[in-house]
């Protein structure tokens, strides 16, 4: 099949030509015609399988009809994370370049005043993380009453990271008639509720099973102990042909340790996680594009769906707290056909995750050579001690109320998520007027929901990564534990099982 029996516009056509696409990938094939016709369309599909380009063309197709209003822009994307949002601009930019469409990116890290001019001019496109939105939202500065196109992004991470609440509160500000388009790489009872409640009558496209590892991914899993690993880590970087490399690590602050320890050693390294500003993000990810930068550590939310097409490996440094994340993060590699390599450090206390990793995968990993010097531990299927698991344990208290899935990869990422804007964060003394008003929502006492939605990301972030009191990384498990005040306020309660659930 080719571009042109899509029922695609000739300039639309004419920018996807020059890209060098010259055939629709399955999820562009089966979803373009559906969004030509206005129809609501579920895709259930991962990054890289092209489909960005399955909504994003269709859509310069159709909004290249008609005109913006001021404040009321013509389409809403909303996506999990900054680097997400920055690539989908990018996608309109390349495929859009022979319309002439006005697009907005409501993010974090990027002042308010610039994004409120190009909202005052009006905006065919606006692309948006859900946070920012509602800010701009409560700023009286967006109406989202003229969307005509929705598109709800990685629907299953936005739930990882908490950001249901607030895509309801925005769903409920846009009109009913819409088409909408909904894009999730699983399909969890949760997002399952929310496409019956936002999509009507929709087209259930389905194009790879979000546990499908790329079979041009070789992976090796090598057994070490935590204090091993970064001597294990350099030897085969050494060793291997490595050309570059994205290197997870579970917690932001260890990304930011091994960073430095890489760069110390020689290495050609950069960081990124949710707490970097948005400017060094953007510089690092450009490095690591351009190949000055060689070894990119990075957190999972920071780097999940980055579209860098030509990385030799992956390394877990840390195994995933959450299966998916092990697909997620492999898939890094070995894309567009070419074939790569992902490790994965495992230490004796990572059997559990293992297990559920190999479970989804529904192979277990390859032992990684015998060259490379391996600890002798075994990793079992055992469940760690709490206090040794840095942060991953998984709750105690049963599901916290914001309905997202299992917390422990989760709340990191909600980390990253809600400091993806450090803008947002509340302003004690504003200096100028300008700064003074960037974050009203954050101001306002928030309402249950928004604190049970946001509580794992900023609290959970001041737990995790930066307040250590006294006893260093361990903190015995029943320190965090809950216990039972002596008779509290309604409110006091609330706040205090708010605490509680983030430990
Ligand atoms: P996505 O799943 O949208 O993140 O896209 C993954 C990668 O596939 C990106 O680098 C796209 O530029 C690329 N891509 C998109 N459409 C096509 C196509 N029809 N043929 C080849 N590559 C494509």
């Amino acid at each position: 099949m080719t571009f042109d029996e899509l029922g695609l516009a000739p300039e639309v056509l004419k920018a996807v030509a020059e890209t060098g696409y010259t055939e629709p990938t399955p999820i562009q094939a089966q979803a373009i015609p559906h969004v030509l016709a206005g129809r609501d369309v579920l895709g259930i599909a991962q990054t890289g399988t092209g489909k960005t380009a399955s909504f994003t063309l269709p859509m310069i197709d159709k909004l290249s009809r008609g005109r913006a209003r001021a404040r009321m822009p013509r389409s809403l994307i909303l996506e999990p994370t900054r680097e997400l949002a920055a690539q989908v601009a990018e996608n309109f930019e390349t495929y859009g370049k022979y319309n002439k469409l006005s697009m907005a990116l409501l993010i974090g890290g990027v002042s308010f005043g610039d994004q409120e001019k190009k909202l005052d001019r009006g905006v065919d496109v606006l692309i948006a993380t859900p946070g920012r939105l509602l800010d701009h939202c409560g700023r009286g500065k967006v109406l989202l009453t003229g969307v005509q196109i929705l598109v709800i992004d990685e629907a299953d991470r936005m739930l990882d990271m908490g950001f249901i609440p607030d895509i309801e509160e925005i769903c409920k500000k846009l009109p009913f008639t819409r088409q909408t388009l909904f894009f999730s790489a699983t399909m969890p009872p949760e997002i399952q509720r929310l496409t019956d409640t936002f999509l009507h009558n929709p087209e259930r496209i389905e194009v790879a099973r979000a546990s499908s590892t790329g079979a041009t991914i070789k992976q090796v899993l090598i057994k070490t102990t935590r204090d091993g690993k970064r001597d294990l880590l350099q030897k085969i970087i050494e060793d291997e042909n490595v050309k570059n490399a994205i290197i997870f690590c579970n917690r932001k602050r260890d990304v930011s340790v091994l960073e430095r320890a890489l760069s110390k050693s020689g290495l050609s390294a950069g960081a990124i996680h949710g707490d970097l500003d948005q400017a060094t993000r953007t510089r690092t990810l450009d490095g690591f594009r351009k190949g000055t930068i060689r070894l990119l550590v990075a957190s999972d939310v920071a780097a999940r769906g980055l579209d860098i097409p030509d990385v030799s490996h992956v390394f877990n440094f840390d195994v995933p707290t959450h299966a998916e994340d092990y697909v997620h993060r492999i898939g890094r590699t070995g894309r567009a056909g070419k074939s790569g390599t992902a490790y994965t450090l495992a230490t004796r206390e990572d059997g559990k995750y293992l297990a559920a990793i190999e479970k989804l995968i529904g192979n277990p990993i390859p032992d990684g050579e015998s060259k490379l010097p391996k600890a002798e531990v075994a990793v079992e299927a055992v469940e760690a001690p709490e206090a040794e698991t840095e942060g991953r344990q998984e709750p105690k208290r049963g599901r916290s109320r914001r309905g997202g899935r299992g917390r422990s990869a989760a709340k990191e990422e909600a980390v990253d998520a809600v400091t993806e804007a450090p803008a947002e964060k509340p302003v004690e003394k504003a200096e100028k007027p300008a700064e003074k008003t960037e974050a009203p929502r954050r101001h306002e006492a928030p309402k249950r929901d928004e604190r049970s939605n946001r509580r794992g990301s900023e609290r959970g972030h001041d737990r995790d990564d930066e307040r250590v009191v006294g006893l260093g990384d361990h903190v015995p498990a029943f320190i965090l534990r809950a216990v039972k005040l002596p008779k509290k306020t309604k409110d006091t309660d609330d706040e205090f099982e708010a605490e509680s659930e983030d430990a």
